[in-house]
């Protein structure tokens, strides 16, 4: 019942999945509808371009720009994070001004929110709103009764990227990895108050001091529920957690989908995982005729149940009375959700700032009516012609593929049917959905905080089952329209763009297409190069899992990009540090298509009309202006190392200087033998 709103489970990127490419899709570009006016926006013009394009680019801003307070690095991805929140907030604060009677998403919206930040409301209820559910747990006497509680909590709150789901298990819902026409149940281990099973049993003397503090924690919130003998049970609770955690699938298997595909059937649970009463468990869960389940971490699955058998029964009750009071912590009591705060805000995220109510709230409003919320964004800020823009840019952009594709010199005769195949079936959504959630039946009350909590969660948990009746939904959003991002989703094979992403100073939809093309247009095409590269290539045009690479396939592309990884090995940031080539390989070489793919998408835009001139610059010198700009970073020191030990990208200067093996930047620019950055035609990299 994690909710909607906000979790604090950790999401790891589980490689072969479901791929959130964030840090790719930075892209930072000055505001395109400006981007020919380099001069004003950060342009260096006593740099030669072939010289240093990044700094030609960007010198000026870089030299203005200053890094904010308690931040390593300053971007303009960070500068569209702080305008989308700054939108989404005044909606939604707007709509709670409002206080509409008609049953609309304004009214969801608004009533949500401002039950949310009503405190003397909470706190004059107490804990009344949770007495139903305190006495059943209360009353279970048996393991029938406990599976069946158990079974209760089973909600959506994992979505192919988490590690550690809210209750004992998590669900999705999704097509099956192998019959991807159907929908089946994924099932996630869980049930950690802590994100990482490191923290739990690894034994440095930090995290044994963040599990005294834990214990600390369970005891302050088993006190406050009333629970007596606080100090005693929450020893215990942490004891049985612990062993929850030696349960959990290694982290190293969270990479490896192969790992996480085990198909099984209903009936095998209560011989293979025996313990839980599982007709119980699944009769509450309304899972009762699902025959079908997919078990991501068996080891858990098995771990837990047999758990329910040897532990305690009234060591499961405080669990279960410690992780709901948790689970409701912002909605319930003041002295609950400051403590909450203090340990997960404070602490797990080792920040001095706690976030205030009202982050709280907006973040409780997203997750619990986020295309409500969306919904009210995209009308304000990205409107149909928008989203129209964007469509026939991503056509653009499908159709380069296309030819590219169809021209790779490394990929052989019979893998090239394939992959053209999955991009003819590839969907790529942006903006917002065609259709949105009907929240309707979804009631709202304001001032009953709790109460809109549980329904959002028992809303989504009924349409989450409903899916299991319907046919796969390739299209149905996974991210929010009003968060900036995108995502890939391998299975089925999808990729969303949103609106909160799709805006200057990325994408303006009434300002220069060139800088589009060079700015989103890029980013988007790099993203769609991971459907076909070797984090795409074990999942076909239907999402099924199987490689359908050939070995050799596999080792010309490998060969042909071995150049690329000598190049970046050469940049080096410090006398001490260079980028290491194989590390960033993955993300370079879908920089060099999504740079090769957005250029020809831009010329294919043109259809045959010539590019015309802005403030003295072609199409394509903005086109490549904007690529290089959106790269523009100012960052620490110490962040700057830390990226180029750990971060599979390569910092934004190199990334900027893709540029080089691409033979129409050198025509555009004059780049020529003697300059920095020239390449020989022969040296300069092509793999898509
Ligand atoms: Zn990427």
């Amino acid at each position: 019942m994690s909710s909607p709103p906000v979790r604090y489970s950790r999401s790891v990127l589980r490689r072969w999945t479901l791929s959130i490419c964030a840090s790719a899709f930075i892209f930072i570009s000055c505001n395109s509808r400006a981007a020919y006016r380099v001069n004003e926006h950060g342009a260096d013009r006593s740099i030669r371009p072939g010289d240093d394009f990044y700094l030609y680019t960007n010198g000026a801003w870089l030299q203005g720009v200053t890094i904010p307070i308690g931040r390593a690095s300053y971007d303009t991805r960070a500068i569209v994070n702080e305008k989308t929140s700054q939108r989404v907030r005044d909606l939604i604060q707007e709509a709670a001004a409002a206080h509409a009677v008609s049953e609309g998403a304004a009214q969801k919206v608004g009533d949500y929110y401002a039950s949310f930040m009503d405190e003397d409301a909470i706190e004059a209820r107490k804990l009344t709103p949770l007495a139903d559910e305190m006495a059943r747990i209360s009353e279970i006497a048996n393991k029938e009764s406990l599976s069946s509680y158990l079974g209760s909590t089973l909600n959506g709150e994992v979505e192919g990227l988490t590690a550690n789901a809210d209750h004992i298990f998590g669900l999705w819902i999704n097509q099956g990895f192998e019959d991807t026409a159907h929908n089946v149940v994924h099932l996630w281990q869980g049930g950690l108050g802590m994100p990482d099973r490191d923290d739990y049993l690894a034994s440095s003397p930090k995290l044994t001091e963040l599990r005294a503090q834990y214990r600390a924690h369970i005891a302050a919130i088993l006190k406050l529920a009333g629970v007596i003998d606080s100090d005693a049970k929450a020893a215990r609770v942490l004891s049985l957690e612990v062993r929850i955690a030696k349960a959990f699938a290694p982290d190293a298997d969270a990479a490896d989908v192969f790992k996480q595909n085990n198909p099984g059937k209903r009936a095998d649970f209560a011989t293979k995982a025996p313990g839980m009463d599982w007709d119980a468990y699944f009769h509450s869960a309304g899972l009762a005729g699902q025959p079908d389940f997919i078990v991501w971490q068996p080891s858990a699955v098995t771990g837990v149940s047999a758990l329910v058998q040897s532990e305690n029964r009234e060591l499961w009750k405080d669990y279960l009375r410690f992780h709901l009071i948790e689970h409701y912590a912002n909605v319930l009591p003041m002295a609950i959700a400051a403590e909450h705060l203090a340990f997960y805000n404070t602490l797990l995220s080792r920040s001095d700032q706690r976030p205030d109510r009202t982050q709280s709230a907006i973040a409780a409003t997203n997750g619990a009516l986020g295309q409500a919320v969306g919904q009210l964004y995209t009308q304000r800020y990205f409107p149909p012609e928008a989203k129209a823009k964007a469509q026939a840019m991503a056509a653009d952009l499908i159709a380069a593929y296309r030819t590219r594709i169809s021209n790779l010199t490394w990929m052989s005769a019979t893998t090239k049917a394939k992959a053209l195949e999955k991009l003819t079936a590839l969907e790529i959504i942006v903006g917002y959905p065609d259709e949105w959630i009907d929240y309707s039946t979804l009631n709202i009350e304001r001032g009953d905080a709790l109460g809109n909590m549980r329904r959002a969660e028992a809303f989504l948990r009924s349409r989450n089952l409903a899916k299991l009746r319907q046919p796969v939904d390739p299209i149905e959003w996974p991210i929010l329209p009003q968060i900036p991002g995108a995502v890939i989703m391998f299975s089925p094979n999808a990729e969303f763009f949103s609106a909160g992403i799709l805006q200057p100073p990325y994408f303006d939809a009434q300002g220069d297409a060139a800088s589009n093309y060079g700015s989103a247009g890029a980013g988007m095409a790099h993203e769609i190069s991971h459907s076909f590269d070797e984090l795409g290539n074990i999942y076909n045009s239907h999402g099924r899992l199987g490689d359908w690479w050939t070995p050799e396939d596999r080792s010309q592309f490998h060969a042909a990009a071995a150049k690329l990884a000598t190049q970046f090995d050469s940049d080096c940031p410090f006398a001490d540090v260079c980028v290491n080539g194989k590390q960033v390989l993955s993300e370079s070489v879908a920089d060099q298509a999504g740079l090769l793919v957005a250029h020809d998408a831009y010329l294919l835009s043109l259809k045959g009309r010539p590019d015309i001139i802005i403030g003295g610059l072609t199409g394509e010198e903005r086109f490549f202006l904007a690529f290089a700009q959106r790269w523009r970073i100012a960052q620490t020191e110490d962040a700057l190392r830390r990226q180029l030990k750990t971060d599979t990208h390569p910092p934004g200067k190199y990334r900027s200087d893709s540029v080089r093996n691409v033979d129409a930047w050198y025509k555009v620019f004059g780049i020529a033998p003697g300059d920095k950055l020239y390449l020989r035609p022969k040296d300069r990299v092509r793999i898509w």
